[in-house]
């Protein structure tokens, strides 16, 4: 075993008897109390140990399947059945939901071993893992910067070899982002390719659950478990899951010229770099336009806090969650349990999604951005009439420092290449593609709705003819 075994090797391993899925398991559980990334919330040793030897009897008794006896860990979004689920807030601290998210079922089903629940930035909500009610997340690479968020913890913790492979969520980049920024690859699929049921809510039109994991062949292995209609997410596509065989044909990729603007040199480099490798698996690359990208950040933040508004109303402090200890009747239950409960930025989405929706102000902000919302859907939808791919940066730079931004909104500009992306409800995938300063740098592949089975075969060609993917942070 190593830091950087992938989760296909580990398969490999555990099917021909090399390796124990208790040794597998330990082996990262040691690495998990040895490190001080903050990269997991919950980890319990003797749950995974337990659950690493009924693998271990399964394969002894009938052999191995599916992900049997691989350690993997849930961004802590995920409903764990009897485990605590936080969602990264004091509202969740002591919430240990009663059932299981679908993605857990069918990771279980599956075989898998919970190694933990991983740090993330509150409630789903920033770029950095700096909101998280239980401390930043480190990035493997450098100790000052930050690993990325939403799914942080999920990043750093496959980056620094905590785990083989994990799940995230990206809700406008919050699984492409933290890979680029520790130097992993993720996928975030296409709006409805995996269920939302028990994955705790933030912009429901938005949310989607994916893999991360040091190679796109793990992702691809990882997807195939999650995947599937589901009939308790109403939002879930019933369409055939990802075909397993590779698509080699050669490709036009479009190349979206507002995506390759306000980089600094080193990025740009790095990045063309990276286009010359396609070219030379054959494929052509031609210039496209997707016109409203600029609005795309306004619109997703517009959107997205106004669902979140609705959908953390839940939070009332009655049936489940933080109840303040103190309180008059039940309106000043709700308020200071509220108050006590939620940290600042997910107050800051709460106050301006329900500004956005009110009367007077629901036609001029929510409305309209609904509206600008189907036009850069259009912009992606024209793009693919002629291209089979597009190829863009994840980010305008390697990761930042911590707290580098005192204005909000200079966070919110980090999204601008992945918010597009999400708004128009495509699957894109996120690869390291070099390194910037010593930080590494991710590319991002786009492919049009549920062509999973094209932007992975996109992602292993790449990886077949680079090794970016194999470049470990100093001290691994
Ligand atoms: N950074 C974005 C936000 O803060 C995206 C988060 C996400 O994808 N969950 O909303």
């Amino acid at each position: 075993m190593e830091a950087t075994t992938t989760v296909t090797a580990l398969v490999r391993a555990l099917a021909a008897r090399e390796l124990s899925a208790l040794e597998a398991t330990d082996f990262y559980l040691e690495r998990i109390a040895a490190t001080d990334l903050n990269a997991f919330i919950e980890s319990d040793a003797e749950r995974a140990r337990a659950e690493a030897r009924r693998a271990d009897d399964e394969i002894a008794a009938t052999g191995h399947r599916d992900l049997l006896g691989v350690p993997i860990a849930l961004k802590d979004i995920f409903c764990t059945n009897g485990v605590t689920t936080t969602c990264g807030s004091r509202m969740l601290e002591n919430f240990a939901p009663p059932y299981d998210a679908t993605v857990t079922a069918n990771l279980k089903r599956a075989g898998f071993v919970l190694l933990g629940k991983t740090n993330m930035d509150e409630f789903a909500m920033g770029s950095s893992n700096e909101t998280s009610y239980f401390g930043p997340v480190g990035n493997p690479w450098s100790a000052k910067h930050v690993p990325g968020g939403s799914s942080g913890g999920s990043a750093a913790a496959v980056a620094g070899g905590l785990c083989p492979g994990a799940l995230g969520t990206d809700t406008g980049g919050s699984i492409r982002l933290p890979a680029a920024f520790c130097g992993v690859s993720g996928l975030k699929p296409t709006y409805g390719r995996v269920s939302r049921y028990g994955m705790i809510a933030f912009a429901s039109s938005l949310d989607q659950g994916g893999p991360i994991a040091r190679t796109v062949e793990d992702l691809r292995l990882m997807l195939g478990a999650i995947e599937g209609f589901d009939p308790l997410d109403s939002t879930s596509a019933d369409r055939p899951a990802t075909a397993n065989e590779a698509d080699q044909r050669e490709l036009t990729i479009g190349v979206p010229e507002e995506y390759w603007q306000g980089l600094d040199a080193g990025v740009a480099n790095t990045l063309e770099n990276a286009r010359q490798v396609l070219e030379g698996l054959g494929h052509r690359l031609v210039p496209v336009s997707l016109k409203h990208t600029r609005a795309a950040v306004p619109v997703y933040y517009v959107i997205s806090s106004a669902e979140a508004s609705t959908n953390l109303s839940r939070y009332d402090g009655v049936r489940f969650g933080h109840r303040a200890a103190e309180y008059d009747d039940i309106e000043s239950l709700y308020h200071q349990s509220r108050t006590e409960g939620f940290g600042a930025e997910v107050k800051r989405r709460i106050l301006t999604g329900t500004y956005t929706l009110s009367v007077g102000y629901y036609d001029a902000y929510y409305d309209k951005a609904q509206r600008v919302r189907r036009l850069i859907r259009q912009d992606f939808l024209d793009a693919f009439e002629t291209c089979d791919a597009l190829v863009a940066p994840v980010s305008l730079g390697p990761a930042f420092e911590r707290n580098a931004f005192q204005d909000p909104t200079e966070m919110y500009r980090q999204d601008q290449f992945t918010a597009p992306v999400s708004l128009a409800g495509l699957p894109a995938l996120s690869v390291p593609c070099g390194l910037s300063d010593g930080l590494p740098l991710g590319l991002q592949f786009i492919c049009p709705h549920f062509e999973e089975n094209r932007l992975l075969s996109l992602g292993e060609a790449f990886q077949r003819e680079t090794d970016w993917h194999r470049q470990t942070p100093p001290n691994l």
